[in-house]
């Protein structure tokens, strides 16, 4: 037997997953991300998740660490690559 012409039931899936994945993107709420938490030591890591892959994709993980060059506990919004509190970005962009 032939394999069916026109778009499969799984086609459909995709093209209907695809049109609500532009719509997500559209209004932004394909992340996930989760509130701040009290300073902790910089232990816990929050992860930003991209809820747009399948499965679901890690993008960025958030939580406490220590600035490089003050050593101040600060907040970071990237952990791989916002290692500076608020204050010492602002004198590297000084500087640069
Ligand atoms: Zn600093």
């Amino acid at each position: 037997m032939p394999k069916s012409s026109g778009p499969s039931k799984h086609q459909l899936q995709v093209q209907a997953r695809e049109q609500r994945k532009q719509e997500r993107a559209h209004v932004g709420e394909g992340f996930v991300e989760p509130e701040r938490w009290a300073y902790d030591g910089g232990i816990r890591r929050g992860f930003v998740i991209d809820m747009d892959f399948n499965p679901p994709r890690v993008i960025r993980k958030i939580g406490w660490q220590h600035c490089l060059k003050c050593r101040k506990p600060c907040f970071s919004e990237d952990v791989v690559r916002l290692r500076l509190c608020d204050l010492c970005r602002e004198d590297e962009d000084r500087f640069t």
